[in-house]
């Protein structure tokens, strides 16, 4: 409630990067042209960002490959480069509150979220992939025939990476972790909506020892410095965040030009399946948590809340009770868990959908509507009685809007489950063993949360069947998007 929303005292913040990276310099555009960068609480401009465009992706790839061809970060001992990585983590770690207010402040996203979870996450991350730095090899292969055979996982080359504005810190951190363990070096194309923290921890990266040219960050917008990227010779790989449609448009760009291989994580409808034995204000937690977290904005949210028919009733209930408890508000203020969405673009597409949801049978059982008349705030929603074939069930909404559906058995829900064109995670909440096996293995999704939801471990792999995209980010499974694998033959004289 209101009442319990103090004022947080945050750090002040400031806007100190706000131009290109590259090659380690921070510089204008080459067309001096800007962009402003919104703060979604009010839609007023933060600050104007340089803007990049062909160019300047030019300048970032040629200064990226210089420093793989010629500079000293691949062939820098990997004991040596993980060192910079930890060295680096520790001194975001020390600006944790500054970054973690610069991340509320461009993006909307609750500051304690931003400040105990992202910018720690981040800090993880770069540890476990610095980890993996000196313990990257190749393999010594048995062959027929009397010839010594081994391989060598060599860095890949050129990093292109696109992100979203959804977790503009964590996104960059699950692909430049382990392109920099592997020896690459990187353009990062940052979302336009959200371009401030990546410059501000990129410039840390340079003080904990970072060589120019290895980590280049162009700002800008995506059918113009991101389809660049995407499209450029001179990139060797391609590792893309974002809608499934603009997945499908980057991966043609990267086919059309030089054949890069390309990791895509895409969008979602994953379902959260609460069975008849749940423990139902747990469930309704849960199902809570995993759907409205960070605005409803997440690739993995749990978008079709699968409710057994037993236990329906009560958990709608309870369900819209726990909607209507949802504190929205600004974001910098204490027992606030909502802010507003990233943009107007996305406010008036969620409102688009809640609009198609009410005319259609669902019942709207709480929100609907957006909060005050400034910034992009909006109630958190729940419909019930959802149907498959409603726009509701079918599309990524990407906001605070929860869809409720009723199932009879495990057989059904499964096959109902798994009917959509998205594969990227599933929720299912049960005391019985025997069902959670059932729905792991029948469930065709790229992580599976038995018990709990959103759990994002530095070592878990994340990505997605189906249109939710093309390979896997973290862990181990990560550095092989970043290596290249060179078999290397040599005759044995003396068998
Ligand atoms: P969203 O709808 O969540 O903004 P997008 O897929 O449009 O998702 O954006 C994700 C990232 O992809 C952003 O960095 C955006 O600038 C970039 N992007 C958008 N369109 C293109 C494109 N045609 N080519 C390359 N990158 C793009």
């Amino acid at each position: 409630t209101a009442a319990a929303v103090e004022e947080l005292v945050t750090p002040p913040v400031q806007v100190n990067y706000t131009k290109l990276l590259i090659n380690g310099q921070f510089v204008d555009s080459a067309s001096g042209k800007t962009f402003p960068t919104l703060d979604p609480r009010t839609g007023e401009v933060i600050a104007n960002v340089a803007e990049g465009d062909l160019e300047d992706v030019n300048r970032a790839v040629a200064a990226a490959r210089k420093a793989f061809d010629e500079g000293p970060w691949p062939k820098m001992s990997a004991y040596e480069r993980s060192r910079i990585m930890l060295k680096f983590a520790d001194l975001v770690e020390k600006h944790n509150d500054e970054i973690a207010a610069l991340e509320t402040w461009d993006n909307g996203k609750p500051y304690l979220q931003a400040a105990q979870a992202e910018v720690p996450s981040f800090v993880r991350l770069f540890r476990y992939y610095a980890g993996w730095a000196d313990k990257i090899h190749g393999l010594t292969v048995p062959a027929d025939g009397p010839h010594h055979v081994q391989t060598l996982h060599e860095p890949i080359g050129v990093a292109g990476q696109i992100i979203p504005w959804n977790f503009p810190l964590l996104m960059m951190a699950w692909k430049v972790g382990p392109a920099l363990a592997c020896g690459n070096t990187i353009v990062l194309k940052t979302a336009e909506q959200t371009p401030l923290t990546a410059l501000y921890v990129a410039n840390l990266f340079h003080e904990a020892g970072l060589p120019p040219g290895v980590l280049n960050i162009v700002s800008g917008f995506g059918p113009t410095a991101g389809a660049a990227l995407a499209s450029h010779m001179d990139v060797d790989k391609l590792a893309f965040t974002g809608s499934t449609e603009t997945g499908q448009t980057v991966l043609q760009l990267a086919a059309k030009s030089n054949l890069k291989p390309v990791t895509l994580e895409l969008g979602g409808k994953s379902p959260f399946i609460i069975c008849e034995d749940a423990d139902i204000d747990h469930a309704v937690e849960l199902a809570h948590f995993a759907l409205f977290f960070n605005q409803g904005q997440c690739c993995c949210a749990g978008s079709r809340t699968y409710v057994h028919e037993r236990v329906y009733d009560e958990f709608v209930e309870k369900a819209k009770a726990r909607a209507m408890r949802r504190v929205v508000g600004d974001p910098f203020k204490k027992g606030v868990e909502q802010g507003p969405q990233i943009d107007s673009e996305q406010f008036k597409k969620i409102l688009r959908y809640i609009r198609e949801g009410r005319d259609s049978s669902a019942t709207l059982e709480c929100g609907g509507d957006r909060i005050g008349s400034k910034g992009y705030f909006i109630q958190p929603t729940v419909f019930s009685n959802v149907k498959e074939d409603m726009s509701i069930a079918q599309d990524e909404i990407f906001g605070p809007v929860q869809c409720v559906f009723k199932f009879k058995d495990i057989g059904e829900v499964i096959k109902r489950a798994n009917n959509t064109r998205y594969g990227l995670a599933a929720g299912v909440f049960t005391k019985n063993i025997d069902t959670a096996n059932t729905l792991t293995r029948g469930l065709r999704a790229g992580t599976v949360w038995i018990n709990c939801y959103d759990i994002f471990d530095a070592g878990i792999p994340f990505g997605g069947y189906k249109m939710s995209g093309m390979g896997r980010e973290k862990g181990i499974y990560s550095l092989n998007n970043y290596l290249q694998v060179k078999a290397v033959v040599t005759p044995l004289k003396n068998p």
